[in-house]
């Protein structure tokens, strides 16, 4: 509220300053006292809206009041993205085709209006006509094309053309003041992810291969390629290479470490190497033990050496680090152990722990907070690339 107050204090100092610079500039012969009612009746007119909390109509006054000319097309620009903030986005689109359609407005205010023009196409979902007018600036290679080239990057986003927009980011990454922006980066590696999981969806996996590996390209750490690339190795039945990507996410981003192991763990079979397997979990147990790493190794050991070795493995840990998946796979391995009736109690107390571990979030983004059951790439609440991790704290009692 108080930041919105602010932007009107600014927006009158801009629209008397324009105005007055525009009323008695050179070439007007106006009598000054004449002139002067006349400027002090609209400006009242626009502030008595704005105290009578009607922003919107004190926005309409004040543009009709302001004639248009070098000194003004600031405050004009300034006034049309107010009302496209506001919600008004066929009035924003009314003011900035007006200052296009004024003669002889410089080359700068023609594209910074442009640019305004095309983001009010977009927030009215006018999207082909935003793609247009930013197709325009491109082929002119205006100082403006960078603005362009974002803008065009959001439409392909939203579009889902996928081609589009990684050659959009590849050319804004050409930029020398854009080459470090992460953000970007992410993006572009986002871009080539979703790219190749639509060619894997037609099973082309070699075609689905190379467009992951290209995300790299962008983002040399990006956990959603070699996540992508461990599923699409894993169709081509190549292990050593699932293990390979999954070690490096598990480098990168351990939050990701339960969700990697049942992967590992089939890989690591594959090869015969399941002492290999262990001794990582080993490894994980003692720097971070997660509950799925518990869980893991608790049917590695069941598998191994019987129910017996695997519930006194949990129990032990549990002691320590107790969790809700723990509990249940402590139950489901106890279960078949007891009494009927005993057995009877245990399935029900199990039964209520999974529907309590149901109800829990899974992931939360870490920009926004936004909780999910699900893994988004692409947060659905702040519109963020990766910023949606796993929660493994969700999932220990407390
Ligand atoms: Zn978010």
């Amino acid at each position: 509220m108080m930041e919105e107050i602010g932007l009107y204090l600014v927006l009158i100092l801009a629209i008397v300053a324009g105005w007055l610079l525009g009323k008695f500039g050179p070439g007007k012969n106006k009598g000054a006292s004449e002139l002067t009612r006349e400027i002090f009746d609209e400006y009242f007119v626009g502030l008595n809206y704005l105290l009578n909390d009607e922003p919107d109509e004190a926005i309409d006054t004040f543009i009709k009041a302001l004639e248009v000319n070098s000194e003004t097309v600031e405050t004009h620009l300034a006034l049309g993205a107010l009302l496209r903030r506001r919600g008004k986005v066929d009035k924003a689109i009314k003011v900035h085709q007006a200052l296009l359609a004024r003669p002889g407005l410089n080359q700068s205010f023609t594209d910074s209006t442009r640019i305004q023009l095309a983001i009010d196409y977009i927030a009215a979902g006018l999207l082909d006509r935003a793609e247009r007018l930013l197709n325009e600036i491109l082929e002119e290679d205006a100082p403006a094309k960078w603005d362009a080239l974002l803008h065009l990057m959001t439409i392909y986003q939203t579009e889902k053309e996928w081609s589009e927009a990684i050659e959009c980011a590849r050319q804004l990454l050409t930029n020398q003041a854009m080459r470090r922006d992460q953000s970007l980066r992410t993006a572009g590696a986002n871009f080539c992810c979703e790219l190749a999981e639509l060619t894997l969806q037609t099973g082309n996996a070699i075609d689905a291969r190379r467009q992951a590996r290209r995300a790299f390209d962008f983002d040399r750490w990006s956990v959603r390629a070699s996540l992508l690339l461990a599923r699409i190795e894993q169709r081509l039945g190549n292990p050593q290479a699932v293990i390979k990507e999954l070690q490096r996410v598990r480098q990168l981003s351990p939050e990701f470490t339960d969700e990697l192991l049942p992967a590992l763990s089939q890989s690591y079979a594959e090869i015969d190497k399941l002492d290999d397997y262990e001794a990582m979990l080993r490894h994980g147990l003692s720097e971070r033990p997660t509950a799925g790493t518990v869980l893991a190794m608790a049917r590695l050991i069941r598998d191994r050496d019987g129910d017996e070795a695997a519930i006194e493995f949990v129990s032990g840990l549990m002691q320590a680090h107790p969790s809700l998946p723990g509990l249940a796979e402590l139950l489901g391995m106890q279960i078949p152990r007891a009494s009927d009736d005993v057995a009877i109690s245990m399935q029900l107390l199990k039964a209520a722990i999974e529907r309590l571990m149901l109800k829990q979030p899974a992931y939360r983004c870490n920009h926004c907070g936004f909780e999910a059951k699900s893994l988004y790439w692409l947060c659905p609440s702040c519109q963020k690339w990766d910023q949606i991790r796993p929660l493994e704290m969700a999932k220990e009692i407390n």
